[in-house]
């Protein structure tokens, strides 16, 4: 079926990122809930057309389940829509942003995030032929079966070079290669192993909560690239994680592009291949995906209420 916008009844706000903002919608003929991503931009038809058509690829493509179901794409006026598989529990920047008495996501929980963003990423290698380009915690969604799965790939080179990409925001996941230019940041010299850079930094911050450069750096931005750029990568926590887990992100962190290692070597590794023995485990071993989401949930249900409860404060008239 053709999408349009006559058939979506709006619900709430998902979120809003630098390009546009992300809608609950439900499709009335269906009934299938979706989230529905509004790119604003300034093109003539001609480019819109161009940009719907290479989005519908991922309509003939074999599916992964561990990348975002895709619906279809249609544009009104200068705005590009997109529905797409809606994730009921979020992005993961939401839920590891710890500040509530949260100790840190399990090694455990960690490997099953890391193992199924790996493989997603590999998907999109090796069946679309694309590279992801936007790797990051809120691009990372989860369902709440406790699935992961990788939304906002590069799939349409139109659409890349009509976002204008001047809006870097205060954290950056960028490889140093890309911030020193080396490799131009174009279709054909994006490597692959910027995003396994992209992917390594990701993993820290889902680990620990927070933006893995420290507060210095990400204040200001210029300081935050000469960081990235000059000093040595960051680690997980090795009084944390296994040594196992610390190398497989040291393995992605590394900062000469050719030395980091490729999505087959990062499912090999010890770290994943534990994860994977657990998942086919029949025995009480398996990973408590459903208990770490359900205390996660808590803990931002907490937060957004905390955070009501100051603004309810602060608006209301002083006796
Ligand atoms: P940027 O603009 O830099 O890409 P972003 O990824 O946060 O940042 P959007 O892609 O516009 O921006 O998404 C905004 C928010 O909407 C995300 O942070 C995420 O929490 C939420 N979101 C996006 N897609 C979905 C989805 N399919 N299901 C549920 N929530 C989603
Ligand atoms: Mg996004």
């Amino acid at each position: 079926f053709r999408l349009n916008m006559e058939d979506l009844e709006r619900g709430e706000e998902l979120g809003r990122g630098n390009y546009g903002t992300v809608t609950k919608v439900l499709h009335t003929p269906t009934g299938v809930t979706m989230a529905l991503k509004e790119i604003r931009l300034e093109l003539d038809n001609a480019k819109l057309n161009a940009i719907i058509m290479e989005l519908d690829i991922l309509h003939r493509a074999a599916s992964s389940s561990h990348i975002v179901d895709f619906y279809g794409a249609f544009f009104v006026e200068t705005c590009v829509y997109y529905c797409m598989e809606y994730m009921d529990c979020g992005s993961l920047d939401t839920l590891v942003n710890f500040s509530f008495g949260e100790t840190g996501v399990p090694e455990d929980v960690l490997a099953r995030i890391a193992g199924s963003t790996v493989k997603g990423l590999k998907f999109l290698k090796d069946e679309l032929g694309v590279i992801h380009r936007d790797v990051k915690p809120t691009n990372v969604l989860i369902n709440n079966r406790g699935q992961i799965k990788l939304c906002d790939f590069g799939v349409s080179g139109q659409l890349e070079k009509s976002i204008a990409k001047t809006n870097i925001g205060c954290q950056t996941y960028m490889a140093p290669e890309r911030i020193s230019g080396e490799h131009q940041n174009t279709v054909g010299t994006y490597t692959v192993s910027s995003d396994v850079w992209s992917l390594g930094l990701s993993i820290i911050e889902i680990a620990i909560g927070r933006y893995p450069y420290p507060p210095e750096a990400y204040s200001n931005i210029l300081a935050q690239l000469k960081t990235i750029i000059q000093d040595d990568a960051p680690t997980l926590p090795t009084d944390r994680y296994s040594p196992e887990a610390c190398d497989w992100v040291a393995s992605c962190l590394v900062k000469v592009p050719d030395g980091r290692a490729t999505y087959a070597e990062l499912l090999e590794h010890e770290f994943i291949q534990r994860d994977e023995a657990k998942a086919n485990a029949e025995n009480g071993d398996a990973v408590d995906m459903a208990g770490w989401l359900s205390k996660a949930l808590q803990f931002r249900e907490a937060k957004i209420a905390h955070v009501q409860a100051l603004a309810a404060a602060a608006l209301a008239p002083s006796a």
